[in-house]
């Protein structure tokens, strides 16, 4: 089955880097699979109909009003974002997002067509302690579970940008308890050190619908590259 394979360029690159990726990424890709890539923000509207599946990386809460620094919904619609990041760990720990406020950032995206695609995952800690399954529940508990079309991505806080993996039975442990939570369709994407060495193996051994990529993304072959093999 097609997969979806997000590019998290987190905030990296530049204009140059960009263009020069785009023209590498199409020189080497041959995938079937969705590609998507959630750009830095300013850059979206920049490569907007270059080919690409265009993501947002992060969404106001609020639809407009005094907000300064913030951008809202329709901004990244009208960027040409299709889809958008919304709880990653690094805004969850940077820019102190709780659950209350990511949920008013779905709900924005709803409103404004755009995919949102929920990060969840545990911090080591918690790994540790075998809660896992109760933390990211827990996480969930923000979306309706009659809710359609709901793209969660799994990514465990210590295996972001760590070269760290969790084992096979664990990612579908995961997989499993966020489907579980949900009445209608979940895709379930798998994001933390992925990379050309370990993507087919996280997709051929679990029933995962994707991989969120963050480091591995910057390289366009090595994207390519995995978005291939998954
Ligand atoms: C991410 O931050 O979404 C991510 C998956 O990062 P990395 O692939 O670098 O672990």
């Amino acid at each position: 089955m097609t997969k979806l394979v997000i590019a998290n360029f987190k905030m990296n690159g530049s204009k140059d880097f960009i263009e020069s990726w785009i023209q590498d990424f199409f020189l080497e890709q041959e995938s079937a699979n969705d590609v998507v890539v959630a750009l830095p923000s300013p850059y979206l509207i920049i490569f907007n109909d270059r080919g690409l599946t265009l993501s947002g990386q992060n969404v106001s809460n609020e639809e407009s009003g005094a907000f300064t620094s913030q951008l809202s919904a329709q901004m990244l619609k009208d960027c040409g974002a299709k889809y958008c990041l919304i709880g990653h760990s690094e805004a969850r720990q940077f820019l102190k997002e709780k659950n209350e406020v990511i949920k008013q950032k779905f709900d924005q995206l709803i409103q404004e067509s755009i995919k949102p695609i929920l990060c969840i995952g545990e911090p080591l800690q918690i790994k540790e302690a075998a809660k896992t399954i109760d933390y990211l529940s827990e996480q969930l508990d923000l979306i309706d579970s009659d809710e359609e079309d709901v793209i969660v991505a799994y990514e465990p806080i210590w295996s972001i940008g760590t070269g760290l993996m969790p084992e096979i039975e664990d990612i579908q442990m995961a997989v499993d308890s966020i489907r579980s939570k949900f009445h209608k369709t979940v895709k379930v994407l798998y994001g933390g050190s992925v990379n050309s060495s370990n993507a087919q193996s996280i997709t051929d051994k679990t029933d995962i619908d994707g991989l969120l990529v963050g480091g591995a993304s910057l390289n366009p072959k090595e994207f390519g590259k995995i978005a291939q093999l998954c």
